[in-house]
C-alpha cells in the first residue's frame, strides 16, 4: 500500500510512518515543518519506500501529486499545542479549516480513503464524562481563544462526513485524546514532555490551575496501531471514534509521579491559569474518553500503562535507548 501523511514529520506522524515503513508499505510525508521537526524522520530517510515533500497542506498542487501516488491519506497536519493556539489563534483557524478543504477536495477527485485527525478538544465544556462519539459538544465563547481549535477541527469532522454523505469519499474521523511518547517536544506547551524536563534540569514543575484537573494518556504506538486498524476496516468509513487511555490522573499526581519516577529535586509549584496561557482561560477540568466504539470494531485496548509511558519519556529526555515499540 502507499500511504500519504500529511504532518508526517510530527510527534505522531513519524510513528506511523515507522509503522507502516515496517509492515512493508510504501509511506509519502508531506510536511512544512511547522511543527514538525526533520530530526524525527531523519531515520526513515536512507529507505527506498520513504520519501518526504517540505511543502504546506495549503499547496494545492503538491497535495494533487502526492494524492494521486497513493491509495489512503492520512490527515494529521494542524495546528497543535494549547499554548500555540492561544498565542496564534489565525494560524490555527487558517491551517485546520483551509488545509482539511484542500486535502478532501483533492482526494475526493481520486476517491481516495482519507482519515482525519480530529480532537479531544472539540467536547469543550461538555460534563458527561466520559466523552461518547455521539455527545454534545459544548464550546465556550469566542472571546476565548482556546475554543478556536475546537471549532476548527469540528468544521473539519463536519465537512469529511459531509463528503462521505454527499459524494461518497470514503472518510474517517478520529478525536485523539491525549497522546504521549517518544519525539513529542515539550515546546507546544504538553504537559508530560514539560515536567519531565523540567524533573530532568532541577527546575520548578509547573502544574497549572490548582492541578485537580485530570488527563488520561496514551502511548503513541497504541494510538498508531488504532489508526491503522481504522485505515484497514471497512466498518469504520463515515464515522466518528474516540482513541485514548481510560487510566485518569489529576496534574497534581502526575507532577508527583514525574518527580518520583526521576528521582528529582525540583520542587512543585502551582501557576495561575492567566500567567501560564491567558487571562480568563479555560481549561477543560477532565477529559476521559469511552473507547467502546473503536475497542467493538477494531478490538483496540491501550497496552502501555502511565507509569510505563513516563518511563519511556523518561528514558527519551535522558538520550537512552528505548525498546522498540
Ligand atoms: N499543564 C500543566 N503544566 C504545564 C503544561 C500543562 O499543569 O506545564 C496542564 C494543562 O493546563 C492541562 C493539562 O496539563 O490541564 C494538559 O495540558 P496539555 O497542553 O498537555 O494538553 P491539553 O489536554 O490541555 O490539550
Amino acid at each position: 500500500m502507499r500511504v500519504l501523511i500529511t504532518g508526517g514529520a510530527g510527534f505522531i506522524g513519524s510513528h506511523l510512518s515507522d509503522a507502516y515503513l515496517a509492515r512493508g508499505d510504501e509511506v509519502f510525508v508531506l510536511d512544512d515543518l511547522s511543527t514538525g521537526s526533520i530530526d524525527n524522520i531523519h531515520h526513515l530517510k536512507g529507505n527506498p519506500r520513504f520519501h518526504y515533500t517540505i511543502e504546506s497542506v495549503h499547496h494545492r498542487a503538491a497535495v494533487a501529486e502526492l494524492v494521486d501516488q497513493c491509495d489512503v491519506v492520512f490527515h494529521l497536519a494542524a495546528a497543535v499545542g494549547v499554548k500555540l493556539i492561544v498565542e496564534s489563534p489565525v494560524r490555527t483557524i487558517e491551517t485546520n479549516v483551509h488545509g482539511t478543504e484542500v486535502v478532501l477536495a483533492q482526494a475526493n477527485k481520486k476517491k481516495k480513503k482519507v482519515l482525519i485527525a480530529s480532537t479531544s478538544e472539540v467536547y469543550g465544556l461538555s460534563n458527561q464524562v466520559p466523552f461518547r462519539e455521539d455527545g454534545n459538544l459544548v464550546m465556550g465563547a469566542t472571546t476565548k481563544g482556546r475554543w478556536s481549535y475546537a471549532c476548527s477541527k469540528a468544521i473539519d469532522e463536519f465537512l469529511a462526513l459531509a463528503y462521505w454523505r454527499e459524494k461518497k469519499l470514503p472518510t474517517v474521523v478520529v478525536r485523539l485524546f491525549n497522546t504521549v511518547g517518544p519525539r513529542q517536544t515539550g515546546q507546544y506547551g504538553m504537559v508530560i514532555p514539560t515536567f519531565v524536563k523540567q524533573a530532568l534540569t532541577g527546575r520548578p514543575i509547573t502544574v497549572y490551575g490548582d492541578g485537580t484537573q485530570s488527563r488520561c494518556f496514551a502511548y503513541v504506538g497504541d494510538v498508531v496501531r488504532a489508526l491503522i486498524a481504522l485505515m484497514d476496516h471497512e466498518g469504520a468509513v463515515g464515522q466518528v471514534f474516540n482513541i485514548g487511555s481510560t487510566e485518569e490522573v489529576t496534574m497534581r499526581a502526575l507532577a508527583g509521579r514525574v518527580k518520583a519516577l526521576t528521582g528529582s529535586r525540583s520542587e512543585i509549584v502551582f501557576v495561575p491559569y492567566a500567567e501560564a496561557y491567558e487571562e480568563g482561560f479555560e481549561d477543560m477540568p477532565r477529559r476521559v474518553p469511552d473507547v467502546s466504539k473503536i475497542s467493538a470494531l477494531v478490538g483496540f485496548c491501550p497496552s502501555v500503562p502511565l507509569d510505563d509511558i513516563l518511563t519511556r519519556v523518561i528514558a527519551y529526555f535522558r538520550g537512552d535507548v528505548l525498546p522498540s515499540d
